[in-house]
């Protein structure tokens, strides 16, 4: 794993993720390495050569950054889209800790990690008065989460931030993104979390950028599904989309439904 320190021109960036105005990125490539991570397109604007899972860019200036950045501004802000705020370079940097410690606290802020590493900044989340939490579970199943999440917390360490940060008062989601088809659990995820969020997101698969990483996992793991994988089609999704919506009803649960790469899907 290569770490490069760098210094940051801008560090609050205007962005097109739905339900958010900015996200910030002080860290930019990702320890955690999944294999169906889209921000691995990040690769492509970097001098070095680097894989995707194999680097992380530590922008050293961010705290200073964001304090001048976000003084008086308004909206919603996320972290992160391009690598995890709690990967585990964050144990030792604290720069996602501090970059929350000097945010306008008067911004909306939402979190989204796969890590438990979370629960160690209770305390700077107090300081926004409008704040979400969000953990990603795209299966309940260890062996299914090794394989295309291969270096981050088991999805129980997840689950049990949930349900620590819900007991702590906080306003708590889960994002099921990306569902992998004929893997991801969708009613056993309901039922494992429904009891510790207030929101559940979904997001279909965006082969756009791991298209070859998704299809060798699949042949290699489970090649049963190698035809059903190149034949994924809009009804697939629209199906997926009706379950979602019964089984929010079912557990009486907020559902937020992110389907939008339906154009991706081609393994050919
Ligand atoms: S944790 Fe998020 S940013 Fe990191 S590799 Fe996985 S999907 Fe990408």
């Amino acid at each position: 794993m290569k770490i490069y320190e760098v210094m940051a021109k801008r560090i609050l960036n205007k962005t097109r993720i739905p339900g958010a105005d900015f996200a910030i990125n002080h860290y930019s490539g990702c320890q955690h390495a999944c294999i169906y991570c889209y921000a691995r397109f990040v690769c492509r604007w970097r001098k070095q050569n680097d894989k995707w899972g194999e680097f992380v860019d530590v922008k050293i200036n961010a705290p200073e950054l964001i304090a001048r950045e976000s003084a008086g501004k308004e909206g919603n802000v996320i972290l992160c889209t391009t690598g995890d705020p709690y990967q585990p370079i964050e144990e030792k940097y604290k720069l996602t800790r501090k970059v929350l410690q000097n945010l306008n606290k008067d911004m909306k802020l939402s979190i989204l990690t796969k890590s438990d590493l979370i629960l160690r900044d209770a305390d700077v989340f107090r300081r926004f008065k409008n704040c979400e939490l969000g953990l990603t579970i795209t299966t309940l199943n260890e062996k299914i989460k090794k394989i295309f999440e291969p270096f981050s917390p088991s999805s129980y360490a997840r689950l049990d931030a949930l349900r620590k940060l819900k007991e702590d008062g906080f306003y708590t989601y889960v994002f099921v993104g990306p569902i992998l088809p004929y893997l991801t659990d969708l009613e056993e995820i309901f039922r494992e979390v429904s009891p510790f969020v207030d929101l559940l997101m979904f997001e279909d698969l965006n082969l756009n950028s791991c298209r070859k990483e998704v299809f060798e996992a699949i042949r290699e793991n489970f090649p049963e599904l190698e035809t059903k994988y190149k034949n994924l089609s809009k009804e697939f999704w629209l199906e997926k989309e009706m379950e979602i919506k019964k089984l929010g009803k079912k557990f009486n649960k907020p559902i937020k439904i992110y389907f939008k790469h339906l154009g991706s899907l081609k393994f050919r």
